[in-house]
């Protein structure tokens, strides 16, 4: 039997580290990636044969557990009638009339292939209906890796943005603002000063690219009113929040209603799927329709559009956001009980179907300065012997978990057990 470890070995021969997308290195964390050879439900099973129930689920798609029936099948009835046509077909009709009516804010809609691509394009849109340059986002908001995103600002307000990768160009990045999360007076006063040079505003209603942050009360929702005071665009980012922390998405949680939607994940039922859309006199600049350009010789692929549909499907099911909910709220509780029995300092913040776990004396984060001072050492040790026991946590002290309605109180206790073995390790 090919061990992991020789997997990896073998991997990074050809591919960059080993991996096709850089957190699944486990960076940081001492020890080689898991090389997974199949899905069930709340399940992944290595390649040695060891099963762990995984609160990944991709990074976020599978909430109703892996290889579900109604997905798969969706795929399998499409699949004898060709991958894709590089025409229109009516699934795609279907998939748009779909996300419209889940989520109000959307009268149109376009797909594309990844979060990143729907970030990007809507990016392009903002900038092309105000005729502005500037962008605002927030420090440890992740949009995907598109150049003019990929931007974490120095300190201070009005810093012109850093590149925070080499080759993205300093011309562009200067356009970026960076911003802290969850700071409205940081927000009012930039936009006090260059309000009349930005294009949007992009935000993840709730964070979860630097583990899981809520938007403190009113946040959100003062954004929405300083974009509507400068005619600026207020994008949310919901390729993560979407259809998990409501049908709606955290739009419907929070009761706030943006110009821009940007969609992935769950939206494509674990294929490469992402949408951007809002009201029709804003889509309406897209092209065909209109001038700003944005194209995709896969977008809407046909197989993809099957599995996005039967997923957001069941999702409709009433209650089954309550009831994932609930679960998280089982889990968190479970796990802070466990961890202040050990006298380890944890604490877990949730939203919806999405939750996280800071290692800190802290009674909440709220931004990327209090999340980054966590005990990163802490989480390594807790990730580690949770892996050994048979628990998948994203390997990343600044990732959100996700819960999948696959997960039963059985494997809830399997992790809180596991999680007390783990905590009274860590204090040895
Ligand atoms: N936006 C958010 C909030 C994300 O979490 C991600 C990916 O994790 C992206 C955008 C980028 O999506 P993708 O990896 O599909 O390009």
């Amino acid at each position: 039997m090919t061990t992991s470890a020789e997997l990896f070995a073998q991997a990074c021969r050809h591919i960059p580290g080993g991996v096709n997308s850089p957190v699944r290195a486990f960076k940081g964390l001492q020890r080689p990636p898991v090389f997974m050879e199949r899905a069930q439900g709340a399940y992944l099973f290595d390649v040695e044969g060891k099963r762990y129930v995984d609160y990944v689920g991709s990074w976020g798609p599978m909430i109703t557990g892996h290889a579900d029936p109604e997905v798969l099948g969706a795929v399998r009835s499409r699949l004898d009638g060709g991958l894709s046509f590089g025409t229109p077909t009516a699934i795609e009709t279907t998939m748009a009339d779909l996300i419209c009516e889940m989520i109000p804010s959307i009268e149109m809609v376009r797909m594309v292939n990844s979060g990143t691509e729907a970030t990007m394009s809507a990016i392009r849109l903002a900038r092309g209906v105000t005729g502005r340059d500037k962008i605002i986002k927030f420090e440890g908001n992740y949009h995907g890796h598109s150049d003019s995103l990929l931007v974490k600002a120095g300190s201070g307000a009005l810093t012109h943005g850093e590149p925070s990768s080499p080759g993205v160009p300093a011309s562009l990045a200067e356009h970026t603002v960076t911003l802290a999360y969850n700071d409205i007076d940081a927000v009012e006063q930039c936009f006090e000063e260059i309000g009349d040079q930005v294009a949007c505003i992009i935000v993840e209603p709730v964070a979860g690219n630097m583990n899981c942050i809520p938007p403190q009360p009113g946040f959100l929702k003062s954004l929405r009113r300083v974009c509507d005071a400068h005619d600026s665009v207020l994008i949310f980012d919901e390729v993560m929040t979407g259809f998990r922390v409501a049908m709606g998405g955290a739009q419907a949680h929070y009761g706030v209603r943006p110009d821009l939607t940007c969609l992935g994940k769950i939206v494509g039922g674990g294929m490469p799927v992402g949408a951007f859309g809002g009201s029709e006199a804003i889509m309406s600049n897209i092209s065909p329709l209109g001038p700003i350009y944005q194209a995709g010789t896969l977008s809407g692929n046909p197989l993809a559009m099957a599995a996005g549909i039967a997923l957001l499907t069941k999702l409709r099911e009433p209650g089954f956001h309550d009831a994932l909910a609930q679960r998280v709220e089982t889990l968190c509780h479970g796990l802070q009980e466990r961890a202040d029995a050990a006298g380890v300092e944890m604490i877990t913040q949730r939203a919806g179907g999405m939750f996280g776990l800071f290692f800190t004396g802290q009674s909440r984060v709220d931004n990327f300065a209090q999340a980054t001072a966590c005990d990163a050492d802490a989480f390594r040790r807790f990730f580690s012997a949770m892996l050994d026991e048979g628990v998948y946590l994203a390997p990343s002290a600044y990732e959100a978990g996700f819960m999948s309605s696959a997960h039963t109180p059985e494997d809830i206790q399997f992790t809180l057990d596991a999680a007390e073995k783990a905590f009274d390790a860590m204090q040895r």
